[in-house]
């Protein structure tokens, strides 16, 4: 096997394994070859942990990749024009001789101009400081004795933009820092590493969350009283209705029990506040139609009202809702369910240690506009329902 995949499987790996660095979901990695020519990549539709010589990786040709980023009349295209060709092209990169049409990952242009090793994760750790309003200032004194310091990468529409100007604010950090960046925070999205050894990359993502962890409050786990079964079947009842009232879609509605971080979050004071904003990030707004609900009592009428709401104001109607004094509850197909619960329980914890850093950052009106008509973003999204 090439010693770049081997190493590319290594590092996804161990982070996919590792629970405290692929909390909030997501993440992609890659490793380039020593001759410089090719790059092994995450495919999309793989998870990192399920990665092996068979399966969950592409290997592109770096010339290619870089060729796209470089393509002026492609800069000139609007996203919805632009997206779909830089999909196809970062396909027609590949050069491998993998039988199973996975895509590479949306963001391999962007690993291209990094060191040999990348790792890409959103960790709760990161998100509490990328999705806060005082964010950047408090990841700058963390990380003030370090000699380089992390980049911070204000929030650019992912794809073709974000890779862009990862590759303009890398080249004045050079100018700068006579080197490039080894971290980078990217604002209302995750932590990106790079190192030219798998186990110096590791080192240094253990490294980056353990700093940022040190300056976290931890949020308490909270264990409630179990609601009455008549309670929760009433709440299910009255989601189901509204949804079905709002949405005209008739769906099964799903019971998260035993979350500990949502009955930490319903016990706070600022629950309503918090829940407020929109979505934190992109993966939010694609998996779990951006910010569950907040419901202070279960009222059919109320909940139809506020989906609707949404969708007059050309939003997603939420999918999830947490209601209060009774826990999380989903509405949607039970293949997507267990994704929506994860994202949705990592959200609430975001939005609770962002609390401590000046308050919720979230994505505004355009972001969030610009996501919904990413068409590599469906694709993802189909790939997932698919799946499972
Ligand atoms: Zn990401």
């Amino acid at each position: 096997m090439d010693k770049a995949l081997a190493d590319l499987i290594k590092i996804s790996n161990i982070t996919g394994k590792d629970s405290t660095l692929v909390q909030g979901g997501g993440g992609n990695t890659s490793v380039k070859t020593d001759d410089g020519q090719y790059m092994y990549i995450k495919a999309s539709g793989t998870a990192l942990k399920d990665m092996n010589v068979k399966l969950g990786w592409r290997r592109l040709r770096l010339d290619a990749v870089l060729s796209v980023i470089e393509d002026k009349e492609l800069a000139k295209l609007d996203a919805g024009k632009r997206e779909p060709v830089v999909v196809d092209r970062l396909l027609l990169a590949c050069d491998d001789n993998v039988k199973i049409a996975a895509r590479p990952s949306v963001e391999s242009h962007l690993h291209a101009f990094l060191e040999r090793c990348v790792i890409h994760l959103h960790p709760l750790a990161v998100a509490a400081y990328v999705n806060a309003k005082n964010g950047r200032a408090h990841i700058e004194k963390i990380f003030k004795k370090e000699k380089l310091p992390p980049l911070w990468v204000p929030y650019t529409d992912p794809g073709f933009m974000l890779a862009k100007r990862i590759s303009k604010l890398i080249q004045q950090y050079q100018k700068q820092h006579g080197a490039k960046p080894a971290v980078m925070f990217l604002e209302k999205h995750g932590l990106f590493v790079t190192a030219s050894t798998p186990d110096a990359a590791l080192r240094l993502v253990r490294k980056v969350i353990k700093l940022c962890k040190s300056k976290l409050k931890p949020i308490k786990p909270r264990t409630t009283k179990a609601p009455a079964k008549a309670d929760i079947t009433a709440a299910k009842e009255a989601i189901g209705k509204a949804v079905f009232d709002a949405t005209g879609q008739s769906l099964p509605v799903t019971y998260s029990s035993k979350n500990k971080s949502v009955a930490a979050f319903m016990a706070r004071k600022d629950a309503a506040k918090l829940l407020a904003t929109p979505a934190l990030n992109p993966d939010e707004l694609v998996y779990a139609n951006g910010s569950a609900m907040w419901l202070k009592t279960c009222d059919v009428k109320a909940i139809t009202r506020k989906l609707k709401s949404l969708v007059r104001r050309g939003q997603k109607p939420a999918v999830a809702f947490v209601i209060k004094g009774l826990g999380l509850f989903v509405s949607a197909p039970e293949s997507t369910t267990p994704l929506i619960v994860d994202m949705t329980t990592s959200s609430l914890v975001i939005r609770m240690y962002a609390a401590q850093f000046g308050g919720v950052l979230a994505l505004n009106r355009r972001q969030q506009d610009f996501i919904n008509n990413w068409e590599s973003e469906a694709f993802r999204k189909k790939l997932v329902s698919k799946k499972k």
